[in-house]
Formats: C-alpha cells, structure tokens, sequence
C-alpha cells in the first residue's frame, strides 16, 4: 500500500484561505488596520534576502501587512538590539522575524531574546520555549510547529507513539522534541554524539530528521509502516532521510520539497495573525 503524503504545500495554501478570510474580517472591523510582520535581514546572504523576500509575499498573499528592516553586514549587537527594541515598542508591529543566521559579531541569542514574547510569532525566544515546553501560552517555533500542524491536519496519532528526533538545534530539535513530547510521545533525542543511530530509529514509530545532510538517515534504519518528517532541503530536491525506497513501506511521509519547507512560512504568518487579531481585535 502507498503512503499517506503529508502535503505541506496543500496545506498552507488551504491555511491562506482562511487566513485572508480572517484578516480581511480584521480590517473591516477595525476600519483598516491588518496584521504587521517586522522582519529583520543582517548582512547580505543570498539564502536569508530570499526567506525574506518568501516571508514578505506570503503577508501579501493574505492581504497582511510587512515591514522589511534591512541593515549593513557591520551591525553590531546594540544596533540590531535597539532595531528590535523599536519595534517592539511600535503599536502597528504585530510579529517580529529576525532572519537566521546573523553575521558572526552579533550575539544572536541575545537579540532573539529581545524579542517580546507577544510579538514573538517565530517562536525563537528563550521565554517562549521555555513557556512552550511548559504548556503554556507562546508562539512555537515555525518549523517544529508547522510540523505538528501538518501531523494533526493528516489526524497522525502521536499518543503513546515512539518518536525519534534527529536532531537537537534550538529552532528545530529541541522544541520539536518538546511539542512531541507534549503531545504524549514518547520522545528520544539524537545528535552528533547519540551512538547507535540507527539502532534508535529502528525503534521509532514517528522519525524526525533534522541533520542538515543530505539523505543522511537512511531508509533501511526506518521500521515498516512508521511516520517519516523531514525537515531537509538540500540542492537537488533531496532532504535530511533518504525517502525513495520509504514511500511503498512507511505509513505516512512529508515528501521533499513541498512537505515541510511550506508549513514554516505558514506557521510564521498564521502565528501573526493570531497576534494581530489580539491587539487590533
Ligand atoms: P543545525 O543547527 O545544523 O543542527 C543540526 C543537528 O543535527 C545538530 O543538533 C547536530 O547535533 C545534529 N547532527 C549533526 N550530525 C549528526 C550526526 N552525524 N548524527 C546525528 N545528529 C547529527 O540544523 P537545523 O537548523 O536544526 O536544521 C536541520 C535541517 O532542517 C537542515 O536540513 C535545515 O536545512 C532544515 N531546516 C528546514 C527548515 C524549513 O523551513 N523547512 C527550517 C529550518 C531548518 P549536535 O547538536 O550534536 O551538533
């Protein structure tokens, strides 16, 4: 039997429906106004502008607001800490993204941290994960958070399920363990130092990879009929597991591009919205 594809790409582009639906109801109530995303860009990494300039076109796809803060690659730490520090002081900023990585002189942890937890819409605060990890209200970090909105939209049972997690990067890892977790998974965590990787996998009901190598977890590793997130992209339409021989025995997939990669955008604008309806509504 094929495997249920966890169509990230559909999704999102269900989610905008509504989205637009509700930002359009937010403006007529509130003679005009609409959510606002501040984003951030250091530097002028190729990768980052075109995040950015994605990020921007999905606020207009839904009739939301953006304001874009470009700033020189010789920024300093006070410098974007005092950008951020404006826009969370701006009433019309509903959500603040700043784009990652930031160039090596700024203590990026410290400027995420800046961030305040209302308008904290991509989830990257230490407060926020923190509160996230506890249950209780905060923004989730975009792409663990996507994930599990693209788990539950396809009805994955994740209660009591054994869940691997590849993976233990503070925007990825960590709070997608934690989001696991709160859902009643049973949750392990493996990094560059876990021994027997695959021997962990081989456990899993639902896998995670989130490496950053290319077709690093291979199919072998990974048990008939288990779940199969991968968070991955790399050049050549490849992710983090090697999906091919997976997609006739897995029960259910995120396929490469279009699985995950759609529901990070999603989540960033659906959590803006969410804040935007909380302060103009
Ligand atoms: P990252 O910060 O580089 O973290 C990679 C993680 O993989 C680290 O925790 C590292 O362990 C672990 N790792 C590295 N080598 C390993 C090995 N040999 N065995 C087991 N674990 C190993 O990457 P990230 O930002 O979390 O991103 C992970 C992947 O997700 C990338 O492919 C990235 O492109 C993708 N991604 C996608 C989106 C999206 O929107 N679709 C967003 C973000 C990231 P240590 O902690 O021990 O070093």
């Amino acid at each position: 039997m094929s495997a249920l594809i966890l169509d990230g790409k559909a999704l999102a582009q269900k989610t905008e429906e509504t989205l637009s639906a509700r930002v359009a109801a937010l403006k007529e109530k509130s003679g005009g106004q609409t959510p606002i995303l501040a984003t951030i860009l250091v530097g002028n990494d190729p990768a980052s502008a075109t995040y950015v300039k994605m990020k921007g076109n999905a606020c207009r796809r839904i009739g939301m607001g953006s304001m874009q803060v470009e700033l020189p690659s010789s920024t300093t730490t006070e410098q974007l800490l005092s950008r951020i520090e404006e826009l969370n002081s701006n009433p019309n900023v509903h959500g603040i993204l700043l784009q990652h990585p930031v160039p090596t002189q700024i203590e990026e942890r410290d400027c995420f941290d800046a961030i305040c937890l209302e308008k904290d819409v991509d989830g990257v605060t230490c407060l926020g994960f923190g509160r996230m990890a506890m249950g209780e209200k905060a923004y989730g970090c975009a792409t663990p958070k996507g994930i599990m909105r693209l788990l539950e939209a396809y009805k994955i049972e994740l209660e009591g399920k054994d869940a691997v997690v590849v993976g233990r990067s503070p925007i990825l890892g960590k709070p997608m363990a934690a989001m696991l977790l709160n859902a009643n998974a049973t949750v392990t965590i493996c990094h560059s130092r876990t021994q027997n990787l695959a021997e962990h996998i081989r456990c899993a009901d639902i896998v995670v990879g989130a490496v950053g190598r290319p077709e690093f977890i291979k199919a072998e590793w990974i048990k008939d009929g288990a779940v199969v997130v991968d968070a991955g992209y790399h050049p050549g339409g490849v992710g983090d597991i090697e999906l091919g021989p997976l997609t006739k025995r897995v029960a259910a997939y995120t396929p490469v591009p279009g699985g995950v990669g759609p529901m990070t955008i999603n989540t960033l604008i659906y959590q803006t919205v969410d804040s935007g309806e909380r302060k103009i509504g």
